[in-house]
C-alpha cells in the first residue's frame, strides 16, 4: 500500500482551528476562559469547570516523554512501510496533565527515556494536512 492511503484526520466538530494552526506549523489547544486550563482533546465544555468559553491558545511545542511504544507490526496496510515507528504520549510543558498522543520521529527506540525533552515538528501528509510529531531535543 502507498503512503497515500494512510489515514489522516478530517477537521470537523470544532477542531478546524487546531488543524488550521497545524498547517501553519503552530501547536494550539483550547484554553478555558474561566479557569485558564488547557484541555485536550477539543471539547465544547471545560473538563475541569464545565465553562463553555475558550480560546485557541498557542503552546510552546515543548514537552516531555510521558510514555511510548514501538510499533513493529503494521496494524493497517498503509503502515507497512513505516514500521518500526514510535507512538509517544507527550506531557506538554504548559500544564502537568496536558498530554497528547503523537509520533516520535527521527530517533532510535533505544534512545528514548521517560521524561526526555521533546519538541513539536510538523510532517505533511499526502493530503496536504500537516500533522504534529515530536523529536527528542
Ligand atoms: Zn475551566
Amino acid at each position: 500500500m502507498s503512503e497515500l492511503s494512510f489515514p489522516y484526520p478530517i477537521p470537523e466538530y470544532g477542531t478546524e482551528p487546531y488543524w488550521a494552526a497545524c498547517n501553519e506549523e503552530r501547536l494550539v489547544m483550547q484554553r478555558c476562559q474561566a479557569c485558564g486550563k488547557f484541555r485536550w482533546h477539543p471539547a465544547p465544555l471545560c473538563i475541569y469547570c464545565s465553562h463553555s468559553g475558550y480560546d485557541w491558545a498557542p503552546l510552546s511545542g515543548r514537552g516531555r516523554v510521558y510514555t511510548w511504544t514501538v510499533i513493529t507490526h503494521a496494524v493497517h496496510p498503509a503502515a507497512v512501510a513505516r514500521v518500526p515507528y514510535v507512538v509517544v504520549e507527550v506531557e506538554l510543558d504548559e500544564q502537568r496533565d496536558l498530554r497528547m498522543v503523537s509520533n516520535l520521529v527521527d530517533c532510535e527506540a533505544d534512545a528514548i527515556q521517560f521524561d526526555a525533552p521533546v519538541r513539536v515538528a510538523f510532517e505533511t501528509h499526502a493530503s496536504g494536512q500537516k500533522l504534529p510529531v515530536f523529536r527528542l531535543t
